[in-house]
C-alpha cells in the first residue's frame, strides 16, 4: 500500500496554516470518530481558528457527554450553503465513509486525513494514517502535543473516549503499553474513567434489549461451527421501536461463542440495504473480506454495506469468506 505518510509535524502545520475548517468523521459515527472530531474542534478553538463540524446523519446521543456535542451538525437536517478550502477528516477508512459531507469541499480543497484503518487508501492531500494506532484518538494525542496544545479535562475526555471505545474498554489486542500510558496521562487531567465507561460501554437502551431479544432467535452456527451469524430486519426495528444505533454490538455475541472464528451480523438498515459487521478471532483477516465487498476496517473488526435482502447479503459474505476460512457453509 502507498504509504507516503505525513509526519505529526506536518499535520500540526496544517492546523496552523488554515483559518477556517470543515471537521468531519464517518457515517454512523462511533466513540473514536466522535471523540476525535470533537478533539480536533477543541484544538482548533485553542489555536483561535474557525470551524464547522459536520456529519452525514445523527451522532448517537450516548456521546452527548462530550464537550461541543451540540456543535455537531447533521447535514441531512441542517444543510449548509458554504464550501470549505480546508478539511480535516478523522477515523474515515476511505472517501466514501465521509458520505455527503464531501459535497461541502471546495474544488482543490486541502484535506488532512487522520486515521488508523489499514484499509485506508490515503484519500487526503495530507495523510496521517497509522494502522498500528489503536484509535484515531491515539494519533490525535500526538498531533496535539506537537501543535503545543495545552491538555485539559475536556480535550482529555475526547481522546480518552476514542481510546476506550476502539479498544473495547482496553481489552482488545490493540491495547498496547502506549495506549495505557496515554490513558494514564489523560486521567491525570481529570477524566473520570467510571463515568465514561458507564456512558460508552455499560449503559444500553431498552430498545437495544428488545432488538437483541429478537436477534438472538436468529443466531446460527455454520461452517463447521467456525462462523456464528445473527440478523436484524427492518421489521425487527419497527416492532422494537428501535433506531439503527440500537443494534450496535450484536456481532460480539457471535464472535464470543467458544470455538467461533468469525462472528457476523446482518443488519437491514432499510429495505434492500444490509450493514454487515464482522469480528474475527485468529484465523481470518476480516478487513480483507470487507474490502472485497466495498467496505474495510481492521483485521479483527470490519464492516461493509451490501445491497439486497439479508439472505442475499449472507450469500455474498459466505462467497468471500469461505475461501479465506477454507470451509464451506454446511461442513
Ligand atoms: P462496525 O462493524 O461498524 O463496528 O465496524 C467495524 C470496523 O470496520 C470499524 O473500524 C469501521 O470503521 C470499519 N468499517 C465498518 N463499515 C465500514 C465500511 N462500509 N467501509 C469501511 N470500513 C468500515
Ligand atoms: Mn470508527
Ligand atoms: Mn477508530
Amino acid at each position: 500500500m502507498n504509504r507516503n505518510q505525513a509526519t505529526v509535524e506536518e499535520a500540526a502545520r496544517f492546523l496552523r496554516e488554515h483559518n477556517r475548517f470543515l471537521v468531519l468523521s464517518h457515517i454512523s459515527p462511533d466513540g473514536d470518530a466522535t471523540g476525535s472530531a470533537l478533539g480536533v474542534v477543541l484544538m482548533l478553538e485553542q489555536l483561535g481558528k474557525e470551524y464547522v463540524v459536520v456529519n452525514e446523519g445523527e451522532t448517537p446521543l450516548k456521546f452527548n457527554f462530550l464537550p461541543r456535542f451540540d456543535r455537531l451538525r447533521d447535514l441531512r437536517k441542517q444543510p449548509l450553503a458554504e464550501t470549505f478550502e480546508a478539511v480535516i477528516a478523522v477515523d474515515c477508512a476511505d472517501e466514501s465513509r465521509m458520505g455527503d459531507v464531501r459535497s461541502l469541499f471546495a474544488s482543490g480543497a486541502a484535506l488532512l486525513n487522520i486515521d488508523h484503518h489499514p484499509t485506508n487508501d490515503d484519500f487526503g492531500s495530507v495523510n496521517l494514517v497509522r494502522p498500528e494506532a489503536a484509535a484515531t484518538a491515539e494519533i490525535l494525542f500526538d498531533v496535539a502535543e506537537q501543535a503545543g496544545i495545552a491538555f485539559n479535562e475536556e480535550l482529555a475526555l475526547c481522546i480518552y473516549t476514542g481510546l476506550l471505545t476502539d479498544t473495547g474498554g482496553f481489552r482488545y489486542s490493540n491495547t498496547t503499553p502506549r495506549v495505557m500510558e496515554i490513558a494514564a496521562r489523560l486521567l491525570s487531567y481529570g477524566v473520570k474513567p467510571g463515568e465514561v465507561a458507564e456512558r460508552c460501554l455499560e449503559e444500553i437502551t431498552f430498545a437495544h434489549v428488545k432488538v437483541l431479544r429478537r436477534a438472538l432467535q436468529t443466531l446460527e452456527l455454520s461452517h463447521g461451527s467456525l462462523v456464528a451469524s445473527i440478523a436484524v430486519s427492518v421489521g425487527d426495528f419497527s416492532e422494537a421501536n428501535a433506531q439503527r444505533e440500537d443494534a450496535g454490538g450484536l456481532v460480539n455475541y457471535c464472535r464470543n461463542i467458544e470455538g467461533v472464528e468469525v462472528g457476523v451480523s446482518f443488519v437491514e438498515a432499510e429495505p434492500g440495504v444490509v450493514k454487515v459487521s464482522m469480528r474475527a478471532r485468529d484465523r481470518v483477516d476480516v478487513s480483507a473480506i470487507a474490502k472485497q465487498l466495498g467496505g474495510g476496517g481492521h483485521a479483527k473488526a470490519s464492516g461493509c454495506t451490501v445491497k439486497g435482502t439479508i439472505a442475499e447479503a449472507k450469500q455474498k459474505v459466505w462467497d468471500v469468506l469461505e475461501p479465506a476460512l477454507g470451509v464451506k457453509h454446511d461442513e
